[in-house]
């Protein structure tokens, strides 16, 4: 039996310190189908809201998990294996949160449904929202997000102006470049308006660091990065990570839980090791019999090795 169905973590994450992820929707359901989306290709495209999990398992998880665990968390992330504001009763789970621990919420979104008021009322009472912006023309946005049809992009934007107006707490705006697709000037210099008018916190400049959904998404360099970030300003910061959805928490069964991981999404061997809190050389001994047995295909991208696990269709 699963010791945790919906939490994932303690994941170590330059952003929000130890994180323990919390994942509200199913793998993969998302309003969007980024062509650098690392946990794969979008399963079911929707703009429509549900109980996708019940709210009260969810609250129960994680409160026997602070009962239980020893380990100490900065943050309780809400994201996981697809868009969390799908969620319909988000902003229950994150009151219910606050009713019974003080550890900060963070709520990891794309901002799609920003336009609806619901959901920023939903999300008020969190402590950081990270959404993110990927694009602020409509063709780029097509491009790189490939949204649910006829999408209002325009909508979505507004409505994270809006919801800079009202929210109190901290608003990290996530940009991930792609060479090629939303790096150029034309586009930059709307992406800079587009933050002027949103008023972010910080801007997180991202690339992609693991394989992608598509082929076609090629990450920038590192200097490449650093020119858009000062082209952005001093809120921007370059973030060497991705870490928009975390991966599960270790179980026992070392074989069992790698690849209940590397289904969700593919991993060199120091992220397993990171994330598990097991030396790269133990868990490569348990790895290579995996690799053998056809369980974990090996892919390189760029300079590094990523072990990866077939999916686990899993709509519920
Ligand atoms: S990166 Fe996030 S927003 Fe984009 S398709 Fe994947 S889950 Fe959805």
């Amino acid at each position: 039996m699963k010791r945790y169905q919906y939490l994932y973590g303690p994941v170590p994450s330059r952003r929000l310190g130890k994180s323990l992820g919390i994942d509200l929707v199913p793998h993969k359901i998302c309003t969007y189908d980024c062509i650098y989306c690392q946990i794969g290709k979008t399963t079911q495209k929707t703009l429509i809201r549900k109980e996708y999990i019940p709210v009260k398992e969810v609250l129960a998880e994680i409160e026997r998990f602070l009962r239980e665990e020893t380990s100490s968390i900065d943050y309780l992330s809400l994201g996981g294996s697809g868009e969390p504001t799908l969620h319909s009763g988000i902003g229950r789970i994150i009151k219910g949160i606050k009713a019974i621990t003080s550890i900060p919420v963070a709520v990891l979104t794309n901002g799609a449904l920003f336009y609806d008021q619901g959901v920023r009322e939903d999300l008020s009472m969190a402590d950081v929202v990270l959404p993110s912006m990927d694009a602020v023309s409509r063709d780029v946005f097509e491009k790189v997000n490939r949204p649910y049809p006829n999408f209002s992009m325009e909508g979505m934007l507004e409505g994270l102006v809006e919801f800079r107006k009202a929210f109190k707490g901290q608003i990290w705006l996530e940009i991930l470049f792609c060479k090629g697709v939303n790096d150029h000037q034309d586009e930059l210099l709307r992406m800079r308006e587009a933050i002027n008018r949103i008023q972010p916190d910080q801007i997180h400049i991202n690339t992609i660091v693991r394989p992608p959904s598509e082929k076609l998404a090629v990450p920038l360099s590192q200097k490449e990065m650093e020119k858009i970030r000062g082209f952005f300003g001093d809120r921007a910061i370059v973030i060497p990570e991705f870490d928009r959805h975390p991966f599960p928490l270790a179980e026992r069964d070392i074989k069992e839980e790698i690849l209940k991981i590397l289904r969700r999404r593919p991993l060199s061997l120091n992220d397993l090791s990171k994330g598990m809190d097991i030396p790269a050389e133990e868990l490569e001994s348990h790895i290579q019999p995996l690799v053998l047995k056809g369980s974990i295909r090996v892919r390189s991208f760029g300079d590094s090795i990523f072990y990866e696990a077939e999916k686990e269709i899993d709509i519920s």
